[in-house]
């Protein structure tokens, strides 16, 4: 096989996978967890948008775009459901729901301009925790 044919196969094998229905809805799911602008609950307006008494963030910056989490579509768990569907049907295993999170997966099938989500998403909702520079998954009510 030529140089030219590899690349053509392995760039078919991984859009076959990244076209999986469940990928693709976690990656609009991602697009889709934040709205534009600083977060407006009630909390936030009569702060100011001081956050500096907040255990999660409500205002995100993701390259100079400022916008808020929406927290109706966004619990851990709503988080967790989305991130296992996809998880299983692009590595065809089982995600673990406890231990350290495996980012660098979750990564390969993510739209490169959504990875600065990742992080803050997970950690505002609660469904990881950062212990000794690892992000540890925490339990999720049901
Ligand atoms: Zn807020």
């Amino acid at each position: 096989m030529s140089l030219q044919e590899n690349l053509t196969s392995d760039l078919f094998e991984v859009d076959k996978r990244l076209s999986l229905k469940p990928v693709v809805e976690f990656n609009s799911y991602l697009a889709n967890a934040f709205g534009e602008g600083a977060c407006s609950c009630s909390r936030c307006q009569q702060g100011a948008g001081d956050e500096s008494g907040y255990a999660y963030a409500h205002t995100f910056n993701f390259n100079g775009l400022t916008v808020n989490r929406r927290f109706a579509t966004t619990a851990g768990s709503d988080v967790l459901m989305a991130l296992k569907k996809a998880w299983l049907s692009y590595t065809k295993a089982e995600l673990g729901t406890a231990g350290v999170l495996d980012l660098a997966t979750i990564k390969s099938f993510v739209e490169t301009q959504l990875h600065v989500r990742l992080v803050p998403l997970f950690l505002a909702s609660g469904l990881v925790k950062e212990i000794d520079g690892e992000w540890v998954l925490q339990p999720q009510a049901a």
